[in-house]
């Protein structure tokens, strides 16, 4: 996992249709430079997405300097859900630019009311309270914090067990990484809290077993009673997939919780703000959290996250104990609120319910071709994932799917690098403004790329067993 994208140029066949223009060598020869200096100057964790220079980015579009234009079916990383750069947005950061007030902390603005009522109208009955913050990672941690706190108070010093899922992911901070579940992720922490477990996410392919007895299972293995918990976060999808538990799981994982005073967490930090073809992603499983972790597509632009929630559980704590430097900032508040109101008056979310039967037929298409490595697809609204194995089996193949998504790239079709716990999901993300004409054109170039990807794996491998040629996976 966690292979590096050639800086190498290279000359690919020109591509030019009205969503995709690529008129050079990839990278461009000089934006070479620009990567150079990102390679000598950042932790080489940041090598991970394909190297085009950004120029700018627009709706569904992403441009370098050169002339050469992607489609984008990353959305970043999930956030652009309105759509890069959405002319609204950016009037309302510009707006807010020219009023004169660029930070304010936790003093009052009209900005953060206007943001925090807008969400407060948009959440579940009883979830009435609003908490900004600046990325995912903060909301998770504080949703983390809230949920053991509440623990503390309603069940004593031992009512502190905070549940994740296996294969889940909330940010990369101390507490969240915990409470997720990629085990490989966690190893720099070492002494891991055994009051933070994790339980089985039953998504009916890397663990076949959906009934609501798998996680009361994991609570016994840790030997936690139900007594002893004080939360549950779950990624109401987990982003491998797009992964949802059975609804019936979820709605026995609610009533669980209500009945042993558990703060149920969903994460929809990824999921939320029309992604999934619904506003809120749990809303496919009728049941509500008490809080909910939002970030990502809350904004389509600038860092800003929020934990909303039930008066009890974010009332905990005291005027000046619960704050953040950045909490509501009011240009990112600005550019939330112009977000939320061009989703829901483009019914963009509908735009990504309407689409979903296209995009996962797509991806049906490109599975029954290759139905060796492709192991699994599925979409929810506008997100999907063809998850990649190797050939007869169900081992995560994770070069493949790097591969898929490396010649995605040269053909014009922006994926960001494949995710998920061995790395092995083409994960398809593009802003909900797409048309249906674009996203055929994208599962076509998917479709292309997925057997170029395949095709060059195979003639490897008759190199590697011809004697005296050795295989060149990154040249063209
Ligand atoms: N939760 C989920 C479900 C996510 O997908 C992410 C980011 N990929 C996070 C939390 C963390 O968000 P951030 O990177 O903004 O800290």
């Amino acid at each position: 996992m966690g292979k590096e994208f050639s800086i190498i140029p290279r000359n690919v066949p020109l591509v030019d249709t009205p969503y995709r223009r690529i008129a050079t060598a990839l990278p461009h020869p000089d934006s070479v430079a620009t990567l150079e200096t990102l390679r000598r100057f950042e932790p080489q964790s940041m090598r991970g997405q394909p190297p085009i220079v950004w120029d700018r980015a627009d709706d569904v579009f992403v441009y370098d300097k050169y002339g050469n234009r992607w489609l984008d079916w990353s959305s970043g990383v999930l956030v652009t859900n309105a759509g890069h750069g959405a002319r609204e947005v950016r009037q309302a950061i510009l707006d807010q630019v020219h009023s004169g007030l660029l930070h304010n902390y936790c003093f009052p603005s009209e900005e953060r009311a206007a943001l925090v009522e807008c969400l407060a109208g948009l959440a579940p009955e009883g979830l009435d309270k609003v908490f900004l913050l600046t990325t995912g990672s903060e909301a998770t941690e504080c949703a983390i914090k809230l949920s053991r706190a509440h623990g503390l108070k309603v069940g004593g010093p031992k009512k502190i067990g905070i549940v994740g899922f296996e294969r889940g992911f909330h940010g990369r901070t101390l507490g969240a990484q915990q409470a997720g579940g990629l085990a490989g992720q966690k190893a720099w922490i070492a002494n891991l809290d055994p009051a933070i477990i994790n339980a089985p996410f039953p998504d009916g392919y890397w663990q076949p077993a959906t009934g609501f007895d798998t996680f009361l299972a994991a609570l016994d293995r840790a030997g936690m009673r139900p007594e002893q918990v004080a939360g549950v976060i779950m990624e109401t999808y987990q982003g491998v997939g797009p992964d949802f538990a059975p609804v019936a799981y979820v709605r026995q994982l609610a009533d669980w919780c209500r009945q042993h005073n558990v703060v149920l967490v969903f994460d929809e930090v990824q999921a939320g703000f029309g992604r999934t073809g619904k506003f809120w992603a749990f809303e496919h499983y009728g049941t509500a959290p008490d809080l909910i972790c939002c970030g990502k597509g809350i904004s389509s632009s600038l860092p800003l996250s929020a934990v909303i929630g039930r008066a009890e559980i974010m009332d905990q704590f005291a005027p000046g104990s619960m704050t953040s430097t950045h909490t509501g900032n009011p240009v990112c508040c600005a550019a939330a609120l112009a977000s939320v109101r061009k989703i829901l008056a483009e019914k963009l979310t509908e735009n990504a319910a309407a689409l979903e039967p296209a995009l996962r037929a797509g991806l049906q298409q490109i599975q029954a071709r290759h139905p060796d490595v492709v192991g699994r697809v599925t979409a929810k609204g506008l997100v999907a994932g063809m998850q990649i194995v190797h050939p007869g089996g169900q081992e995560p193949n994770h070069d493949l799917a790097h591969r898929i998504v490396e010649e995605c790239y040269l053909k014009g079709l922006l994926l960001f690098a494949p995710v998920g716990a061995w790395g092995q999901t083409v994960k398809i993300a593009p802003p909900l403004t797409i048309t249906h004409e674009a996203l055929t054109e994208g599962l076509n170039v998917l479709a292309e790329a997925t057997a170029a990807a395949v095709g060059n794996l195979l003639t490897d491998k008759t190199a590697a067993a011809s004697p005296g040629r050795g295989s060149s996976p990154d040249l063209p």
